[in-house]
């Protein structure tokens, strides 16, 4: 059946999909078509108007099927959606369709020696709380843990807390299987295993509707949440530095944040010294003299070094959500007028060239640096805050950043091939022809589809490896 989107009987829709639970009262539906594009005035501007029809909320990978076909059989543009904190607009269905939630499948269905095997929708706070008692947690999980799926950190995500250890989640390994559905008539279900999850990792949802995902995961360890606190940010840097390249001190995050950003922090408010630039940390029991002393050697004082059941006693929220894009959302519940933008450091060892950048910038960027392992490498992601004038001065922003070596993964992209990918990916664009033939996924996310939607998936395939 073909028939346009304006033409959709969406009551007639919500029938077909039961028994699954639609909700399709506007506010609500609306509410639901929403991520946190708003970080960027630039895709709030884009982005604020677009809203889904109806919202399927398919408990079992037998109600997502049915789900999918209903909307094979009317062309309906499906978004999948999990716990809607992606930041560039990923869950924005662009052009209206059927909005499919995962959160009621969120079975924990085996932990193994090194492995947990879940459904996609689980929430990772809940994957981490079944595997820390059997002695396990995940190699890594962002700082959404509380609110984001499982589906939707493999879908959208890349790194977090955990990736200063572990990599990042498409190193092998990380993944370890990965089941997906179709959009046919009768969709199936393939499994991808070990590299070939890459076929299905950050495509957006736009290559197929993830059911399962099994996850390394490494033993857990008594964490202790470490703020430290330096008078200056070239002493917070190069003490994140040492951490992260410790070969004695293991850690799990190792964050650096400007003290101008550390003053939107009231949950930290007599808990840190005020005015200072912050190391924030997550260390095991054993190694708190090790981290005390590196601590002492940049002249910083170890301010908070708490366990997770001594911060939630105090009211203090997780000390990762003083990392990451956490850092942005503190800032932004203050002010609405801050923004941010990835940025790859391109010599984690050289503090100079991170201070050379900022005066060559000036006071509308304060700095927050990410330190992380890619491919066995340390790598270092600054995640500014900045100051948005308008689109122009953003991008002059970005130009000086070029013009000092450094990457930009623009965080100002609704595009997949925008941000971090930087080039189209055709192999999940092979796999997007073999799951979703008739391109209903996610539409409008990828630009690099539409010229290549025509070709079959081998021929997609092919350009690969041009
Ligand atoms: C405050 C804040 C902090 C963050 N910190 C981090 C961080 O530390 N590391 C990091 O990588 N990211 C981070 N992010 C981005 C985001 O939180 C993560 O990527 C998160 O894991 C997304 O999970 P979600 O369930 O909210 O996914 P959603 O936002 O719901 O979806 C993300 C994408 O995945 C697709 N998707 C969802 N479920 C499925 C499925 N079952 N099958 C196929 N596609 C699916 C969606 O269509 C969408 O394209 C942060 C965002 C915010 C707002």
């Amino acid at each position: 059946m073909t028939e346009t989107l304006e033409q959709t009987d969406w009551k007639a829709i919500a029938a077909k999909l039961a028994p699954v639970e639609i909700i399709d009262e506007p506010v609500l539906v609306k509410k639901r078509s929403r991520d946190f594009f708003w970080y960027s005035p630039i895709l709030n501007a884009q982005l604020k108007k677009s809203f889904g029809d109806l919202v399927a909320r398919p408990k079992t990978r037998e109600e997502l099927a049915h789900c999918l076909a209903v909307a094979y059989a009317h062309d309906l543009p499906v978004v999948l959606r999990g716990g809607g904190t992606g930041n560039y607009g990923q869950a924005v269905p662009l052009q209206g369709g059927l909005i499919i939630e995962t959160t009621g499948m969120k079975r924990i269905l085996e932990i193994g020696e090194g492995y947990v095997r879940v459904e996609a929708g689980a929430l990772m706070a809940d994957i981490n709380a079944a595997l820390i008692p059997q002695g396990w947690e995940m190699a890594m999980f962002p700082s959404t843990q509380d609110i984001a799926t499982i589906g939707g950190f493999v879908a959208g995500g890349s790194a977090g807390i955990g990736s200063i250890a572990n990599g990042a989640l498409r190193e092998k390994g990380n993944i370890i299987q990965l089941k997906a559905l179709s959009v046919e008539a009768a969709p199936q279900e393939r499994v991808f295993d070990a590299e070939e999850a890459l076929q299905i990792h950050h495509a957006w949802g736009l290559n197929g509707a993830i059911t399962e995902v099994t996850l390394r995961t490494v033993p857990t360890r008594d964490w202790i949440g470490c703020m430290a606190s330096f008078d200056s940010y070239c002493d917070a840097y190069l003490a994140g530095h040492e951490l992260a390249t410790s070969q004695t001190i293991a850690r799990k995050l190792c964050s650096v944040v400007d003290a101008r950003i550390a003053g939107y922090f009231p949950r930290l408010k007599g808990h840190i010294r005020d005015g200072k630039h912050l190391l924030v940390t997550l260390v095991p029991r054993e190694d708190m003299d090790a981290l005390r002393a590196l601590v002492d050697a940049h002249i910083g004082l170890l301010d908070l070094a708490l366990t997770e059941a001594e911060l939630a006693e105090k009211g203090i929220p997780h000390v990762f959500e003083f990392a990451y894009n956490h850092t942005t959302l503190q800032v932004l519940k203050a002010d609405r007028s801050a923004t941010y933008q990835q940025i790859g450091v391109p010599d984690p060892a050289d503090v100079d060239a991170v201070i050379a950048v900022e005066q060559a910038i000036g006071d509308e960027v304060w700095h927050h640096h990410e330190f992380a392992r890619v491919d066995g490498t340390l790598t270092v992601a600054d995640l500014p805050i900045i100051w948005f004038k308008d689109e122009a001065r953003l991008r002059e922003i970005d130009g000086i950043y070029a013009a000092h070596g450094f990457t930009v993964w623009d965080a100002h992209t609704y595009h997949v091939e925008g941000g971090g990918l930087k080039n189209a990916d055709y192999r999940h664009l092979a796999w997007k022809k073999r799951m979703d033939p008739k391109g209903l996924l996610n539409p409008g996310k990828s630009q690099a589809w539409e010229a290549v939607r025509h070709l079959s998936a081998d021929e997609i395939e092919a350009k690969a490896k041009d």
